[in-house]
């Protein structure tokens, strides 16, 4: 068995542990496997292993993996077992306006809005692309100075404005918790994000439903999924420890 086939064995177990735990079904929780630095060649081999949700955190690398990927397809170059799996990508990292046209049809959805020009720019590049982008607010729960994200108490005012937008759909909330020795400790934020999507959900804004969290990193989706999470970001512990200085 490979690294990646194996990982991805011990991440699925611990998922259905946690939905065991917390009395929730496993199909109500995507894992987004994160191949961000990782050569396309793992992402092959996580496809052959029965994933097909990728998350990315830079538009050129996102873009890169989805062109080499269809060259390989169609030279043939793809194994038997990979050739029906259409693979979805999802922008995980913050986004520069100058970027989000390179995402049009791209991406099943953009994890990281933290800004009204940013979603302005979505909203401008999808109707021009005559598509309706779903979108996530990424919320700074914790209030780290060098985390990027909206604080919970801007989060209403930004949907409001964003329900006006006709080419931008709003899904959801994305949180990236502090990093931390002690999943334990970041348990209360994703507790704070499932109460802030029910919060805002309650205000019966037009067009605003929500129904995704993306909540939960290797370090802690276990407790993300216990306390609600319905998309899962796991990089490390499928791929192995990431190395920046060669990627
Ligand atoms: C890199 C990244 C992840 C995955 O992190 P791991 O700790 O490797 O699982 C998840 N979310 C975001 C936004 C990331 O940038």
């Amino acid at each position: 068995m490979s690294g990646i086939q194996a990982n991805l064995r011990d991440v699925e177990a611990r998922i259905q542990a946690a939905c065991e735990r917390s009395g929730r079904r496993r199909e109500e929780i995507t894992l987004i496997a994160v191949s961000k630095t990782k050569p396309l060649s793992d992402v092959e081999e996580a496809m052959s292993c029965g994933m097909s949700v990728f998350g990315e955190n830079k538009v050129q690398e996102m873009m890169d993996k989805q062109e080499q990927l269809s060259a390989r397809r169609e030279r043939g170059e793809l194994s038997e077992d990979i050739l029906n799996v259409a693979p979805e990508w999802h922008m995980i990292g913050h986004l520069q306006t100058n970027k989000v046209k390179y995402l049009m049809g791209r991406t099943a959805l953009i994890h990281s809005v933290d800004s009204l020009r940013l979603a302005e720019a979505i909203e401008r590049e999808s109707e021009k692309a005559g598509v309706v982008t779903p979108i996530l607010l990424e919320i700074n729960m914790a209030g780290e100075n060098s985390k990027f994200g909206l604080l919970p108490e801007q989060t209403e005012e930004l949907a409001r404005k964003i329900s006006a937008f006709s080419h931008v759909k709003l899904r959801g909330l994305m949180t990236v918790a502090p990093f931390t020795e002690d999943p334990e400790e970041n348990r209360q934020y994703f507790r704070q994000m499932r109460k802030l999507l029910i919060d805002i959900n309650s205000k019966n804004i037009d067009n605003v439903t929500m129904d995704v969290l993306s909540m939960g990193m290797t370090g802690d989706y276990e407790i993300a999924v216990e306390e609600g999470a319905t998309c899962i970001r796991v990089g490390t512990g499928i791929f192995g420890v990431r190395n920046y200085t060669t990627a």
